[in-house]
């Protein structure tokens, strides 16, 4: 099956713009003359200094960073923050974690290493099926920090509000970032996954209240220290240059689509036209509730399991790949990132469509 007859809706890594890869591409033997390509030149070199440079300026303009906070370019993924996150930030007191899916379940878990966590909500009984409300959020008085996952790629579920605290806010968005305009100062530190909006896996987007830093356990390593990694400019070592590098494309492509403003009115446009449809649906079943459901991921069902199987299968034939569901979830998962065309969301639909005039009893 080629490229041109396929829509992924892999949930990561994700589907990246076509025109990105073709420019990929065409620096791939020789970027710009250098004689080489991006992967085989020195970090420290002029040329590479200049795509990092330019990546993050990108970065800050796209996302209206503030100078009182630092973009830094890590590795480790989303998994390594939650870690990195309490080490540096909940210096043995303790911090609030809203749990309302499985990422920020094992942040919480991870965060319980290095002092105290108090959940501040969970949703696990009602299978993460929601987002709590401001009013049920239960704030501790001395939090360090409030950490929360702004969309939870499992569950297809997306906080609509930024909660109010007087702890700062730390928040994975791993899968929603750039998809929406951010107040950046209203957060202590924003972190993502590159592999699900941004760029190949390999790289992760950290934000920080230049303020917050610095206060790391004795026990960080150097390279886990947001400190060091300022101080450094993320070059303690050496940082996912291709990564960068591709980052640096897609934010090109990201203005050229109009921004995060652009793509905040994609996103709703693309989620919306499904879940209608799932919600006029006699077969189909939405996961998540209304007021709570994602506009990246949307998670649904067929009343059996072995229907959803028969849909995945029968999907993956039409070209509209990657729609099944998170194994711990179930059911089916279309994950509708930047770079997804209404064009795939159309394509999708039909084919509900037709199944479940097949399938309607
Ligand atoms: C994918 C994902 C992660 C984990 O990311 P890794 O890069 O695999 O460590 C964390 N949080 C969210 C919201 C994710 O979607």
């Amino acid at each position: 099956m080629s490229r041109e007859h396929v829509f992924n809706f892999s949930a990561g890594p994700s589907v990246l713009p076509e025109s990105v890869l073709r420019q990929a591409q065409k620096d791939l033997m020789d970027y710009q003359g250098c004689g080489m390509s991006v992967m085989e030149m020195s970090h420290r070199s002029k040329a590479f200094q200049e795509i990092f440079d330019a990546a993050k300026a990108k970065f800050k303009k796209a996302m209206k960073v503030p100078d009182t906070h630092e973009v830094l370019f890590l590795q480790g993924g989303g998994t390594l923050q939650f870690a990195m996150v309490p080490m540096n930030l909940i210096e043995g007191g303790t911090a609030d974690y809203a749990v309302t899916g499985n990422f920020s379940g094992k942040a919480a878990k991870e965060a319980k290493k290095y002092g105290t966590v108090h959940l501040a909500a969970d949703t696990t009984p009602t299978g993460h099926d929601r987002i709590p409300t401001q009013a049920e959020l239960q704030l501790s008085q001395d939090a360090k920090y409030f950490y929360y996952c702004s969309n939870n790629t499992i569950y297809g579920t997306e906080w609509q509000y930024v909660p109010e605290t007087a702890a700062p806010l730390v928040c994975d968005m791993s899968s929603d970032i750039l998809t929406r305009p951010v107040d950046v100062s209203r957060y202590g530190l924003i972190f993502a996954g590159a592999q699900k909006n941004m760029a190949p896996a390999g790289l992760t987007v950290v934000v920080i209240d230049k303020s917050l830093a610095g206060r790391e356990l004795p026990i960080t390593p150097e390279i886990m220290s947001y400190q060091t990694m300022i101080d450094k400019d993320s070059m303690l070592n050496t940082p996912p240059c291709w990564c960068i590098y591709m980052l640096s494309l897609v934010l090109d492509w990201l203005e050229s689509q109009g921004g995060v403003a652009g793509m905040e009115q994609l996103k709703r446009a693309r989620a919306q036209k499904l879940y209608d449809y799932l919600d006029e649906s006699d077969l189909f079943i939405a996961r998540a509730l209304p007021g709570s459901r994602s506009d990246m991921n949307v998670t649904f069902r067929t009343p059996s399991e072995a229907l959803d199987a028969e849909f995945v299968k029968g999907a993956a034939e039409r070209g509209l790949l990657n729609v099944k569901g998170h194994r711990i979830s179930g059911g089916m998962r279309a994950s509708l990132y930047n770079a997804m065309p209404m064009e795939g969301v159309d394509a999708l639909l039909s084919y509900m469509k037709d199944f479940e005039v097949k399938h309607h009893v």
